[in-house]
């Protein structure tokens, strides 16, 4: 029998990237809302397996309040039917330990060309993401946007700190959950610092432009790629995060009024360094602090431990409101 078709009933589809579909479940004997990760395992090129025990071994890893919480995750085989969904076969537990020799177990239950084989990943359920805040044109007050970096800031310094980097910093990949705060997730191009410092050749493949089109038909990451990954460097740290976070925290400061302004002046942020002059003038410190995260230089960036010590304002009240943040103007 199927455990997902046993424990959830889905609600609704939220989404699909390149691996499969996030569908909103509700657990029948918790009663609450996850968000259930289906991957079809179809293929026997190992490193797309590679790709997808990657995202599940660091979810696993992960345990802090402003990360996506990660619940389990297991196999279950079946076999196809002309949609592509699946008619439930046997159910295959993963082990309690990830590793990436798992996928040489997966693939050996592709023998059979009509069985697929899926992956659950059930997740905490995130309601809005950071880029849908931007994107609806919302002012944060001051206080507003010290306290969402903040949370942000914490977030990644977990994530570091557990030796990991993210990749994939946007605002598209920075949830809220239901009490408005702030989760970081999607973890799909992370990867593991001691892998990578291990064995290149365990390391995701980049297009050479970093540029991909979202499911909105926009560019998605493009401004928020870290040089060095642009160019390819053999060695990626965890400073390539906060590139990223530079130019979040730069949106979180500088709202903008339509989607042409936004592209222009990103634009110009990427390609020339160039900020502009009027908001430069009323937020200095923000503009200095930015420059430090968007150095070319990896090392010169701060990193989030750093920040997390040096560069909040001083009791800010935002902080006293850690249970009722301040709510958009
Ligand atoms: P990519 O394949 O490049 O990672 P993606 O990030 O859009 O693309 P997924 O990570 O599969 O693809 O996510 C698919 C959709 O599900 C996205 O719209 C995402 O916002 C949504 N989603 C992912 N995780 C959650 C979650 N925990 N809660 C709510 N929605 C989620
Ligand atoms: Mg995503
Ligand atoms: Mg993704």
């Amino acid at each position: 029998s199927s455990r997902y078709l046993n424990d959830f009933e889905e609600l609704k589809p939220l989404g699909h990237g390149g691996f499969g579909h996030v569908v909103l479940c509700k657990n029948k004997l918790d009663g609450r809302h996850y968000a259930v990760k289906k991957i079809r395992l179809k293929d026997k090129i190992l490193p797309v397996n590679d790709r997808i025990l990657r995202e599940v071994a660091t979810l696993s890893r992960l345990q802090h309040q402003h990360v996506v919480r990660y619940y389990q995750a297991w196999y279950e085989s079946g076999v196809s039917d002309s949609y592509g969904e699946a008619a439930w076969g046997s159910m295959t537990p993963l082990s309690s330990t990830f590793s990436y020799k798992g996928a040489s177990a997966t693939d050996a239950e592709h023998e059979n060309k009509t069985e697929s084989t899926y992956l659950y990943i059930q997740m905490e359920y995130c309601p809005r993401t950071l880029r849908q805040d931007f994107e609806s044109y919302t002012r944060f007050d001051k206080e507003l946007a010290w306290h969402l970096f903040h949370q942000i800031v914490e977030g990644l310094a977990h994530i570091h700190g557990q030796g990991i980097i993210h990749r994939d910093l946007t605002p598209s990949n920075i949830f809220f959950d239901a009490r408005n705060d702030i989760k970081i997730g999607d973890f799909g191009l992370a990867k593991f610092l001691k892998l990578e410092q291990l064995d290149q050749d365990v390391g995701v493949p980049l297009d050479t432009t970093g540029v991909s089109i979202d499911g909105t038909g926009q560019v998605g990451t493009y401004f928020y790629t870290a040089p060095e990954i642009e160019q390819g460097w053999p060695k990626i740290d965890e400073k390539a995060d906060m590139y990223s976070l530079g130019i979040v925290f730069f949106e979180l400061w500088h709202p903008f009024a339509t989607a042409m302004e936004r592209h222009l002046v990103l634009s110009d942020l990427k390609q020339k360094g160039e900020l502009p002059t009027v908001w430069v003038a009323e937020f200095s410190e923000q503009a200095s602090l930015l420059r430090r995260l968007m150095s070319q230089s990896p090392s010169e960036r701060p990193s989030a431990s750093e920040l997390l010590q040096h560069a909040f304002p001083p009791r800010m009240e935002y902080q006293l409101l850690d249970k009722q943040p301040p709510s958009a103007i």
